[in-house]
């Protein structure tokens, strides 16, 4: 069972070890647990649904608050605290389109508004339900997870769009197929969530962005359906897949998607080298990805990551003759991390594997195996359940991303992290951020921050609330003035609103407006989404 106030199955914890909770006290200053409220003390709170009695619609209290809210940290603070100002009124689980077009029909003759539900993995509020006087209905897409049809001769699949990533992987590896797409979330996480918010997945090196990945499905919206043809490529005026992909449930309800599929790699490694600094392992990468390597993922730590990272691993005396044997080398403090995929065919394997090691060596990097890599594997979907322990020592966590070119990489780590360190210097408290880069490309690479604070001693969410507020906003600022995207991966939801105009112009947000309206005439999909 999904956890209703955190992160993934409640069966698995993956607790602080004694090591990490020694090394954030130093940094940041020792915690105070915070207090919880329980499940049942919010289902108690959850007022009387306003929908209008319908078969496929749930009014029960506890399906309501699972469905209340995503995995932001504004979502945290208001779960943790049992301060959720709206509830939706009712949740649907249809299971199959026809479903899906009734409740279309459903909520516009009860002037109801509608939220479609993937995995509700979002971290930027697109699934929130927003007070006000019109009831709301969450249409979770959970039934519609089918593998529906298997070309194997073109390499393409079409799914149910709410099918979660293990089961997209269990339905395709039995074919001997792939889809490859493994954002952190991919436990929870559904295609159609993937699609409308342009999600990204951990190889996106190897096998594309969900972007590529699409090639066609269906969507319901209020004003008819969308038939998305999966054509290998059109000259067709512009593609309506782009008008689709990073809808944020606005524009309608998609019931199913065909992806562009591989068969299961031969082999897949994953290896870690060591720079004496950031900027020689930031040249490499480079390097490596303009020459167009066969490389499946490149994700180069900052030196504040690195040690953040070692530090948090436990296995303390391992680190420390890690650390002995590159001092040796000439590797110091400022050392940084690369883990290098390569997944494939084996020559293609070798091939990329040589080269980029090669270009690794020439700035100064020292490779150091398997080891590194395999660790990294084996945490790569843990890794946020660790945010659960972290919340319930005492600390909020919570990451940040942007895209820019090559040119402007160092700069624009340098403000975020200056930005979010002295973020809440006015009250006394500390800051840890440390940044990666993880998705490249030739022209430049996306920045992944992460930054933890501690909650207030008394627990008060309005002041852990306004914490991320300040830090939030001076990042989000900072990626801006310094010429960043605002997201890479995460998409608009809600947090990222103030910063689309400023991106896409007021003739770009007028257009995206003017989308929505074509395809939901009386404004009834996610309201204030997106655009608002
Ligand atoms: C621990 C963690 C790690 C993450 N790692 C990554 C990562 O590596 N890469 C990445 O890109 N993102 C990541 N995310 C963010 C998140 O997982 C993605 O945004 C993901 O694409 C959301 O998918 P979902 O199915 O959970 O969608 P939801 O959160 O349920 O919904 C997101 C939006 O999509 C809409 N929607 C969902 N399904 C449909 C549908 N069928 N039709 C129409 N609209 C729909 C919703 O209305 C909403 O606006 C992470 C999040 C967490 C919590």
């Amino acid at each position: 069972m999904r956890r209703w106030n955190g992160w993934g199955d409640e069966t698995f914890t993956y607790p602080l070890a004694a090591d990490a909770a020694a090394f954030l006290a130093e940094v940041l200053g020792p915690v105070t647990p915070p207090h919880d409220a329980t499940l049942a003390e919010v289902v108690a709170a959850v007022p009387a649904s306003r929908l209008p009695a319908h078969p496929m619609v749930d009014t029960d209290a506890a399906g309501r608050v699972y469905h209340a809210r995503g995995q932001s940290l504004p979502d945290w603070i208001a779960l943790r605290s049992g301060r959720i100002p709206a509830f939706p009124d009712g949740v649907a689980y249809p299971a199959e389109e026809a479903q899906v077009r009734d409740l279309l029909a459903y909520a516009r003759s009860v002037g109801a508004r509608l939220i479609p539900y993937g995995g509700g993995s979002s971290v930027v509020g697109h699934v929130n339900v927003l007070p006000g006087d019109a009831p709301v209905l969450t249409v979770d897409m959970g039934r519609m997870s089918c593998l529906l049809h298997l070309d194997e001769v073109s390499h393409l699949a079409t799914f149910g769009a709410g099918v979660f990533g293990p089961d997209i992987e269990a339905q395709l590896r039995v074919r001997g197929f792939t889809l490859g797409h493994y954002p952190q979330s991919f436990e929870l996480s559904s295609l159609g969530g993937w699609i409308v918010t342009r999600s990204n997945g951990q190889q996106s090196l190897g096998y594309g962005r969900i972007e590529a990945m699409f090639a066609g499905g269906r969507l319901e919206a209020p004003a008819g359906t969308l038939v998305l043809p999966p054509f290998p490529a059109s000259a067709a005026g512009p593609d309506l897949r782009e008008a689709v992909l990073g809808s944020e449930g606005r524009l309608g309800i998609l019931t199913e998607a065909t992806v562009r599929i591989r068969p299961v790699p031969e082999v897949e490694e994953f290896r870690g080298v060591f720079f004496p600094n950031f900027e020689d392992g930031q040249a490499a990468v480079r390097e490596m990805m303009q020459a167009r390597l066969p490389l499946s993922m490149l994700r180069l730590s900052t030196a504040t990551e690195t040690e953040t990272t070692l530090a948090m691993a436990g296995h303390q005396d391992l680190i420390r003759l890690v650390k002995r044997f590159l001092a040796l080398r000439g590797i110091g403090e400022e050392r940084c991390l690369l883990i290098v995929g390569m997944t494939g065919g084996r020559s293609t394997v070798r091939f990329g594997r040589d080269e980029a090691l090669a270009i690794a060596q020439r700035h100064r990097g020292v490779h150091l195996g398997t080891t590194f890599g395999k660790e990294w594997r084996k945490s790569r979907f843990r890794n946020p359940y660790l945010r659960n322990s972290l919340w319930e020592a005492g600390y909020a966590l919570d990451t940040l991303e942007t895209a820019t070119q090559w040119s402007n990489i160092s700069h624009m780590i340098e403000v975020i992290e200056a930005a979010l360190r002295p973020g809440l210097q006015d009250i006394g408290e500390k800051v840890l951020a440390f940044s990666h880069l993880s998705h490249t490309y030739p022209w430049g690479s996306n920045v992944y921050t992460t930054y933890l604070y501690r909650i207030p001693a008394n627990g008060d969410p309005e002041e852990t609330l306004r914490r991320w507020q300040a830090l939030k906003t001076a990042a989000s600022r900072a990626i801006v003035a310094a010429g960043g995207t605002i997201t890479h991966q995460h998409g608009i939801g809600l947090d990222h609103q103030p910063y689309l105009q400023g991106e896409k112009g007021p003739l770009g947000v007028a257009a995206l407006h003017d989308l929505c309206t074509r395809f939901d005439p009386a404004g009834m999909m996610n309201p204030g989404k997106l655009v608002s």
